[in-house]
């Protein structure tokens, strides 16, 4: 039986530099625009909300960033993360594809997400911090953020998404245990949550909610800031480690990728493994194909346009220029937590639109499918989201086999499926259902945008 490889770099070969892509696009991207006054916004004001550190990497076009030595001791407790030849799943599927994946499920919370959690942790502390706020969906990004603070000694608010609180106590536990105070969202601790409890008090939550009663929170204390797991630029910054790590180990496997496949929430993961490749396309070094693949119940790429939007629920956010569903969108409690966000980050909705890259959709039947073809030959649970990534990868290895094609595949495994083991019991009691997300609904989420933001898009 022929196994797995796997290919390892030593601690002393971690990247000491993320890769920011803003130095090699093409084009202007389109500002970040305040919400009151539709103007670009300026440092200033981010200034409540974030540290001045992590501002200015938001904003910066040098195309290395380093990485501090603080945030590179804590990486090396599980970087450089491996990146395995799949062979044993090449076998089940009959591909004459190479099909390699890098695994980001060996972090202290089970995905990529610590990546940036301890890079905005430090920052924040070195600025002086003493509290974070911080919303969570399925949990994991909630989950990396509570490890982070406890290393620099920050405390930790997390507003969770009320259905996932109630659904996933493991999660919270492990949260706990790490320090931070759990809060169910909406909740009667900010004016937003109030307003939505007082219109519905049965109200289920939202991540869009839940980003509006951490933001409210932060905006409000001087000594309080608020952490976001993905979407903006500095956080797709601190996940490029991921990929960067990945040249370095094709370099050993004597390979490069021809596609990548990486699943799409807010894009972090996707960017990360993405983009340090994608700098090599755009600088002319080494052609290759990408393609983010997101569920179709939450379309943002293959469906939402390409538009001025909100990050959150209540407009308290800026608007950023994005692929959106509409931020008043509530998406149907299907078993992808983590890739249930109305938008996408900027910088992956600017690659879509400049043809850097493609977009696909997929629904979660086939994707539990996949997941259990790859758990059996691989030996790894993926988490729900990563099975989006797992079932792309393998159809392309397929359409390899039709087409007699030797390519190599890479995907991104950002996590592993442990706590989320309820979703695979659901599958296989056959309760899980495909949903098409219907376009009238995206049409009004967009209508019913306020006026500053219809007119940053007339
Ligand atoms: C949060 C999360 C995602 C979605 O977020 P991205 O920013 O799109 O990466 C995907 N997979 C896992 C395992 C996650 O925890």
């Amino acid at each position: 039986m022929s196994s797995q490889i796997k290919y390892l770099l030593d601690e002393t070969q971690m990247p000491e530099a993320w890769y920011n892509i803003q130095a090699d696009l093409p084009g202007e991207m389109p500002p970040v625009l305040h919400p009151g006054t539709g103007e670009p916004i300026g440092p200033q004001d981010l200034a409540p909300l974030f540290p001045m550190a992590l501002i200015e990497q938001e904003m910066t076009r040098e195309r290395y960033v380093d990485i501090p030595g603080d945030v590179l001791s804590i990486y090396r407790q599980w970087r450089p993360s491996p990146l395995f030849r799949a062979r044993r799943l090449e076998r089940a599927l009959g591909t004459p594809a190479r099909i390699y994946y890098k695994y980001e499920g060996v972090s202290p919370a089970g995905s990529h997400k610590p990546n940036t959690a301890v890079a905005q942790a430090y920052y924040n502390k070195v600025e002086g911090t003493r509290k974070l706020t911080t919303e969570t969906g399925a949990g994991q990004w909630g989950s990396a953020l509570s490890i982070a603070c406890q290393a620099f000694g920050l405390e930790c608010q997390v507003f969770m998404v009320k259905v996932s609180y109630n659904q996933k106590p493991y999660r919270r536990a492990l949260m706990e245990a790490f320090g931070a105070e759990l809060i169910a969202s909406p909740s009667d601790r900010t004016a937003a949550g109030r307003a939505i409890l007082a219109k519905d008090p049965t109200c289920i939550g939202s991540l869009g909610m839940a980003i509006s009663e951490a933001v409210e929170l932060a905006a409000q204390a001087g000594d309080t800031h608020y952490a976001l797991g993905s979407v903006l630029n500095h956080v797709l910054l601190h996940q490029t480690v991921i990929g960067i790590e990945a040249i370095e180990q094709f370099a050993l496997a004597g390979d490069y990728p021809d596609v990548i496949v990486g699943c799409t929430g807010g894009g972090s993961n996707f960017a990360g493994i993405a983009f340090p490749f994608l700098g090599r396309k755009l600088r002319g070094e080494q052609d290759v194909r990408v393609i983010a693949v997101e569920p179709a119940a939450c379309p943002t790429l293959t469906k939402g346009p390409y538009a001025y939007d909100f990050g959150d629920t209540s407009h308290l956010t800026p608007l950023l220029k994005m692929n959106t569903l509409g931020s008043t969108f509530v998406p149907p409690g299907f078993h992808s937590g983590g890739l249930r966000y109305h938008g996408m980050a900027p910088l992956v909705s600017y690659v879509l639109q400049q043809g850097l890259i493609e977009a696909q959709s997929l629904h979660q039947l086939e994707i539990f499918k996949a997941g259990i073809t790859f758990a059996q030959a691989e030996g790894i649970m993926p988490a729900p989201e990563a099975n989006h990534a797992v079932a792309a990868a393998i159809q392309q290895a397929l359409r390899c086999k039709e087409e007699n094609k030797e390519e190599a595949i890479l995907f991104n495994l950002c996590g592993h499926g442990h706590f989320d083991m309820q979703s695979y019991i659901d599958y296989f009691a056959g309760k899980l259902q495909d949903y098409e997300y219907p376009e009238e609904e995206i049409a009004m989420a967009l209508a019913g945008l306020p006026p500053v933001a219809r007119q940053a898009n007339a």
